[in-house]
């Protein structure tokens, strides 16, 4: 469809009292809805970024369990933080809460701002985060633009420019903000996301039961399936990957990624990618070699995992491994830690989801002696 700068009908405020009525009627009963603690809603939040909400609550509940309020999390060991969020992804988002917990107790008292302006200059907290906590525990009128909001928007304005473009975000913010009822942005905020999670979703919405269908454009022109307009997906990587479970008196070798980058901080069993023309083998012993300058004996093949993280699609293949002087004392070129463990510790540190995965089925085989 050719692109027109011809300005667009928008919504008004009707708009908005017919949302909150649905919202009233239909608000799903989830645990960060049943409080105005800004740190619940500022975990709940950042856990809901690329999470959804039924992966989320368990992880909500176990978290305000483990650190319910920011001083006991600034306190925890940054160790303790990642096995908290073992298995939900994108890691940088525990590790920043963590940071952001300790600078408020450093710096602010032990008090969550309670601006905008001042949520926003702490680690992990962008405009979106800081929108739900001032809306959602201050009731401030600031809006929330996050992708179901702009999913919404985008059909209901039949928006033709790619909708993750800044301008795109910037007039859906504006409209957004311009729709608030006053006092009201925390309910009108949630209301929004959660029509774009129960009514407005990506695939076959239900534009019959949609409480604002009269002021949605895409619906009049027919455009729905192809709004929002998005940027062409991103091919995932396949990635082959070998790694070790090396034993030496019933105790695993393992080490702990370095403090930066992909799966900061979280531990593994030591391996690495294999070059073009390596047999896994041979990129196994490669990688002990290199990264901690043990010669090791490769055995067996356990396994080989296949598991899609965000950007790649890993074939882990795993061996029973052996080292040829067992009184070698590994380096630590691409770790920050190494730890010999016995089977039982495995279970109380944080592992990429395909090591996980791995661990399971050892505690279910058994560890050879
Ligand atoms: S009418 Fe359909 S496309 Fe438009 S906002 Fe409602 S559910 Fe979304």
């Amino acid at each position: 469809m050719p692109e027109t700068n011809a300005p667009k009908e928008r919504p008004s405020k009707d708009f908005s009292r017919s949302l909150l009525r649905w919202y009233e009627e239909n608000a799903r009963d989830l645990p960060w809805r049943r409080t105005s603690d800004p740190y619940a809603i500022w975990v709940s939040e950042i856990m809901l970024q690329q999470t959804q909400v039924k992966t989320v609550i368990p992880y909500f509940l176990r978290w305000m369990d483990a650190f319910p309020n920011i001083s006991s999390l600034a306190e925890a060991p940054l160790d303790d933080v990642l096995k908290m969020w073992e298995g939900l992804g994108y890691y940088s988002r525990a590790r920043n809460m963590h940071k952001a917990a300790k600078e408020i107790m450093d710096r602010l008292d032990g008090r969550m701002p309670r601006t905008y302006k001042g949520l926003l200059e702490l680690p992990g907290i962008g405009a979106y985060t800081a929108g739900a906590v001032c809306s959602i525990a201050y009731n401030q009128d600031v809006p929330l633009v996050d992708a179901n909001v702009k999913r919404v928007f985008a059909r209901i304005l039949d928006m033709e420019k790619p909708v993750e473009q800044t301008a795109a975000t910037r007039e859906i913010r504006g409209l957004a903000e311009s729709l608030i009822p006053s006092g009201k942005a925390g309910l009108f905020n949630q209301a929004l996301m959660e029509l774009g999670a129960l009514v407005c979703t990506p695939k076959n919405p239900d534009c019959k039961g949609c409480p604002v269908s009269v002021h949605c454009l895409a619906l009049k022109e027919q455009t729905v399936d192809s709004r929002p307009v998005l940027p062409p997906k991103k091919k995932t990587q396949a990635l082959e990957v070998s790694a070790g479970v090396c034993v030496r008196d019933r105790k695993i070798l393992i080490q702990k990624r370095l403090p930066k980058g992909l799966m900061a901080g979280l531990w593994e069993f030591p391996g690495g990618k294999l070059n073009p023309g390596e047999s896994p083998e041979q990129a196994l012993v490669r990688e002990f070699a290199e990264e901690l300058e043990i010669d090791i004996e490769c055995g067996e093949k356990i396994t080989v995992i296949q598991h899609a993280y965000t950007r790649f699609r890993v074939r882990l293949h795993v061996f029973w491994c052996s080292m040829k002087k067992p009184a070698q004392t590994p380096a630590l070129h691409a770790a920050e830690e190494i730890r010999w463990v016995s089977p039982k510790e495995l279970d109380g540190l944080a592992f990429p989801s395909a090591d996980r995965r791995l661990i399971q089925m050892l505690m279910k085989d058994g560890i050879p002696a």
